[in-house]
């Protein structure tokens, strides 16, 4: 008799985007012809740079050619990408990682959820609350949790995100062995600075334990005070892996690129408390499960840091900037408490009600779709995300309509 894993049995089912759709589709079923007006999408909006549609075609046209053919490439990635990130997101903001430490993948998705293959399934867990749901859920199909209860898995330790500490939690004082964070944050916006993440290393080195840290959102920084990636804090080479998207920087949702840094450093232990590197480790689980990212998506991501690519990307990295900045302004004039929207593509709202209340307000009188933030865990009820994906104009109309309708 074929067996299933059982642990999948105890998933609650992604009841957040369906919910959602099921009552937008309500909405138009009873308001037909009414405008509806999405704020809630997790997708960019604005197409590829050209400095990356052009690479993306002469990629194209060399795998046409017998000279430029190529059939699997490195799964590492190609060096001609692994360098130019080493160079322009590393070294030259003073941070000493090495082209040999990056991993080029199809997504950070894949990646933050497939990275806990390589961990015991007895450690503990420690997940953010609100949180993006995938750390939550690989590590649920893997056996690392009780069942759900009370809008949470039994075994993790939650970190809870609130208005107290900005949506930044601080280390436990129990043990956590295996600890995702995520800045800038999906969904809060919130950013940790150098003082946070540095009692999270100092935590990490202290229990031999390791930090998932999750920068997808890492091109939306302005602030320069504010750290860009988790090896900006000392000793971070050691006890922490970092995940990059060229997704949302460079509009790569429907491309697929991204890429995670191990460091050689960075080491996970035996039952003899003997260290192993993650590495090693990785790059074997890498090469056995994943043949590579095709050559002209990997020369796409490439332009990112090339000729005219950096002030491309730059440019639509503003432009959903300024529709966070729109979108902060007005709900904060509306009386809102806001996190986010100032180094982050969200703005995360407290709505002084119940998320779904809030949800089906504005749905119902300003025709405006949000997210509802219950759907990101226990400490996301109370306030709903807002994304800046989206057009000036339908940003400008939306935060018009709000404001007519609260
Ligand atoms: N990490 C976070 C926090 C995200 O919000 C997302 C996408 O929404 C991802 C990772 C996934 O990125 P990718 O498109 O590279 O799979």
């Amino acid at each position: 008799m074929i067996r299933i894993n059982e642990n999948y049995l105890k998933l609650t089912s992604s009841y957040l985007f369906v919910e959602i759709a099921r009552r937008v589709a309500d909405f138009q079923k009873q308001n037909p012809g009414k405008e509806i007006i999405r704020l809630g999408i997790g997708d960019v909006t604005r197409p590829l740079p050209k400095a990356c549609v052009e690479a993306f075609a002469r990629g194209v046209a060399e795998m046409g050619e017998a000279e430029g053919f190529r059939g699997y490439g490195p799964e590492q990635g190609y060096a001609f990408l692994r360098e130019q990130i080493a160079e322009a997101d590393y070294k030259s903001r003073g941070v000493d990682i090495d082209a040999d430490e990056i991993f080029i993948s199809d997504g950070s998705k894949c990646d933050t959820g497939n990275i806990q293959e390589l961990f015991a399934g007895d450690i503990s867990v420690a997940v953010p609350d609100p949180v993006y749901p995938v750390y939550v859920d690989t590590n649920v199909m893997a056996g690392r949790s009780a069942a759900f209860a009370d809008g949470r898995y039994g075994g993790f330790v939650y970190l809870e995100g609130n208005r107290n500490n900005g949506f930044v939690p601080s280390p436990p004082s129990g043990r956590a062995d295996l600890i995702y964070l995520c800045f800038p944050n999906n969904p809060t916006g919130a950013v940790a600075t150098k003082a946070q993440l540095k009692e999270w290393v100092d935590y990490a080195r202290a229990h031999r334990a390791l930090i998932l840290f999750d920068a997808a959102y890492e091109a939306f920084i302005t602030d320069k005070s504010v750290p860009r990636s988790i090896y900006e804090i000392e000793g971070a080479k050691d006890a922490a892996i970092e995940f990059r998207s060229f997704s949302k920087t460079a509009g790569f949702t429907g491309t697929r690129c991204a890429f995670t840094v191990i460091p050689k450093t960075c080491e996970a232990f035996d039952k003899e408390g003997n260290g192993h590197s993650l590495h090693g480790l990785w790059n074997r689980r890498h090469s056995t499960k994943f043949n590579g990212v095709s050559y002209p998506v990997q020369r796409a991501a490439e332009a990112v840091y090339v000729g005219d690519g950096p002030s491309q990307v730059r440019e639509i990295i503003d432009y959903y900037m300024a529709n966070a900045g729109l979108i902060l302004e007005k709900m904060t004039k509306l009386g809102y408490n806001c996190t986010g929207g100032v180094n982050a593509p969200y703005i995360w709202i407290e709505c002084g009600s119940d998320s779904w209340t809030f949800f089906d307000m504005l749905l119902n009188r300003a025709g405006v779709v949000c997210t509802p933030g219950a759907g990101f865990g226990r400490r996301g009820e109370g306030f709903i995300r807002i994304s800046a994906f989206n057009s000036r104009e339908n940003v400008e109309k939306a935060l018009r309509k709000i404001e007519e309708s609260i």
